[in-house]
């Protein structure tokens, strides 16, 4: 994370226009808007005068979404169509998320693209509108209070997000009529907020214990660069995880079992909730559940006890805190400021217990819940040119190392992890057969050794390399990252003269007819190939339907069907296996898949509604995802 210093001679004197621009931070649980109004950057608030919006947003069949408080008031009612988190899907594909998903009250099913869509009363949602409405909400509301329309926004990720993510970041912006100036680290922006960019030079760290996940950040400040040194985090860890414990604790001591109604615990979950951010000044709350038998049970909750309880929790934060030191080859001792953000830092216990393991009191001038908006709302400040003579450029590093995959299923890496963007990094390769004229290309992301470990982010093909001896051909692969954080690949074979390379974007959120052009656009790709990758495609999705469906079947075909219903069902999926036997006709196999799709489609909704209601007959508060 760099940020340099650019101005540019003369531009100073010139009297500027002032732009409207806004930071937003959009959050897993809350998402908050903020500006530079006469010189002070402050979060804006709502008409219900709240500065935090919660990032959930309620689907309806006949009207438009409703975003923030209301739809998180109503989640319980509407567990199916309140849509939650979203932010722990957007970028990730059906495979990343399954056991997230597993835990989520929702429908899912899957895009073209491969990524999962949420099934609403308003359709299939994908993950990227939930955001994109989200972001809506926030800019129409800043430009009701700002008067105008907003020439610039900047939105954070954190800095773990991949390419994927901060691509489906930008692809929400824009849904929503969104400029994005640029995509911001929440880190650099809570130390943006703190002006460490301006005071002196040292190592800072940033602790983010946010609804739910936890990041810690180390950043570096040397002559006018910021730099990240490492990052760490738990990304199944937050303040959720501290109302569950506390929940856990009053059913244990109202005597509830664990086989309470759903909408009980979530009770019990909101007065949980209520009680960890009142002790935060008090120091005893009391508290009131319905008990066993429709009773009332009261009780108290003192910090002493409650500190006990989450001990554990805030144990588990300093673990990612000793790894980014680790990685960062420093001590405790060489830290000069410890930036606190997230609501759950409110809770004076993590305030201390931090303070302790980095020797020095945290910085919490700032709320810790507002801090990533206001640095933020500086930078757009700055990047929309409010700022003559003060014009910064932000640079980062990116968060994870990319790589190519190699021979025996190993990662080669262009890129190491923390490298400063944006940047170009090239290697050469060569082919392993006698022969070759293609070459498969796997693109990579993560620090671990084999292919299985690391996140697959792009496939392609270089074909067409002049039949040579094995090592003779040179093809040398290029990465770029842009400033965005934002990937592209070629590749080219170097001894034919012959210009020949194909750049892809890692295929995330782009559509079919996007990839298709890229595919045209390359003087490599005759239309033979994507016909045949399409046909390929086609064949490797109906077999997945096949069997699902043959398994869906033999579960709960009988209980769940009709007679009449089973056999058409029977009868689709017979003909979907006949034209994909065959394999050649790629327009038979999708209208036979989809015919399968339309017959088993009331059939998937009753299985799911008995399915998720098993779920949540209250089993397990891990299930229950706010
Ligand atoms: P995110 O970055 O994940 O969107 P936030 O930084 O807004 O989330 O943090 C939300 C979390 O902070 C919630 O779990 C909320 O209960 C918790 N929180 C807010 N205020 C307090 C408080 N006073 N004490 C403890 N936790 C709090
Ligand atoms: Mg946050």
């Amino acid at each position: 994370m760099v940020l340099f210093q650019i101005s540019e001679p003369g531009e100073t004197q010139v009297q500027r226009q002032h732009h409207l621009a806004v930071g937003i931070d959009l959050g897993t649980t809350n998402s908050l808007v903020a500006t530079v109004r006469d010189g002070r950057a402050e979060t804006m608030i709502n008409a219900q005068g709240d500065h935090h919006c919660p990032s959930v947003v309620r689907y309806f069949a006949d009207k438009p979404p409703v975003v923030g408080q209301e739809a998180k008031d109503a989640a319980y009612q509407d567990p199916l169509n309140t849509v939650a988190s979203a932010k722990r899907l957007l970028g990730r594909g059906v495979a990343d998320i399954e056991t997230t998903a597993n835990k989520l009250p929702y429908e899912f099913s899957k895009s073209e693209s491969g990524t999962p869509l949420i099934r609403t009363v308003a359709g299939d949602i994908s993950p990227v509108t939930v955001s994109a409405d989200i972001l809506k909400t926030l800019m129409q509301q800043a430009e009701a209070d700002l008067g105008g329309e907003l020439d610039g926004v900047v939105i954070t990720v954190p800095a773990y997000f991949d390419d994927a993510q901060r691509q489906a970041t930008k692809d929400a912006a824009r849904l929503a009529g969104l400029k994005v100036l640029r995509l911001l680290n929440e880190p650099t922006a809570a130390a943006v907020a703190y002006g460490l960019d301006s005071g002196s030079e040292g190592v800072h760290v940033v602790y983010d214990f946010g609804g739910g996940t936890f990041d810690v950040s180390i950043l570096r400040f040397s002559r006018g660069v910021f730099e990240v040194m490492a990052t760490a985090g738990d990304s199944a860890l937050g303040g959720d995880d501290v109302d569950r414990v506390v929940a856990e604790w009053i059913m244990s001591e109202a005597s509830l079992g664990d086989d309470i109604e759903h909408s009980q615990l979530r009770r019990v979950i909101g007065e949980a909730n209520r009680a960890k951010e009142a002790l935060t000044t008090a120091d005893v709350v009391p508290l009131s559940v319905e008990g066993v038998n429709g009773s009332q049970w009261l009780g108290a909750l003192t910090r002493a006890a409650f500190e006990r309880l989450i001990e554990p929790l805030i144990q588990r934060t300093l673990r990612p805190c000793r790894r980014a030191l680790r990685d960062a080859g420093l001590s405790a001792a060489d830290i000069q400021d410890v930036v606190m953000v997230g609501g759950s830092t409110r809770i004076p216990r993590v305030r201390e217990c931090v303070g302790e393991f980095f020797g020095r009191e945290p910085m919490i001038d700032i709320d810790p819940d507002k801090v990533v908006a206001v640095g933020a709302a500086i930078q757009a400040d700055i990047l929309v040119g409010n700022k003559p003579g003060d014009e910064m450029l932000l640079l980062d590093v990116i968060p994870l190392s990319l790589g190519l995959e190699t021979m025996g299923g190993l990662v080669e890496k262009l890129v190491p992890r923390n490298t400063t963007i944006p940047v170009v990094r090239a290697q050469e390769f060569t082919t392993f057969k006698d022969g070759q004229t293609a070459m498969s290309i796997h693109v990579l992301q993560g620090e671990r050794e084999l292919v299985a470990d690391c996140r697959s982010l792009a496939r392609f093909e270089l074909r067409g390399i002049p039949p040579m001896n094995a090592g003779a051909a040179r093809i040398r692969v290029t990465f770029q990252v842009d400033a965005d954080g934002l990937l592209s690949v070629s590749a080219q074979e170097l001894t034919s003269g012959v210009e020949s390379s194909i750049e892809i974007k890692p295929s995330y959120g782009l559509t079919e007819g996007e990839v298709e052009k890229m595919l045209s656009d390359s003087l490599l790709y005759a239309e033979d190939d994507v016909k045949k990758r399409r046909l390929h495609e086609q064949l490797v999705d109906s077999a997945r339907l096949i069997e699902a469906v043959e398994a869906a079947l033999g579960m709960d075909g009988e209980g769940m069907l009709t007679k009449q219903e089973c056999v058409s069902i029977k009868a689709a999926l017979q003909s979907l296996k006949d034209v994909q036997q065959q394999g050649e006709d790629i327009a038979a196999i999708k209208a036979a898949h989809d015919k399968l799709e339309r017959t088993t489609s009331d059939f998937a909704a009753r299985r799911m509604d008995v399915h998720i209601n098993e779920a949540l007959s209250g089993k397990l508060l891990d299930q229950i995802i706010d």
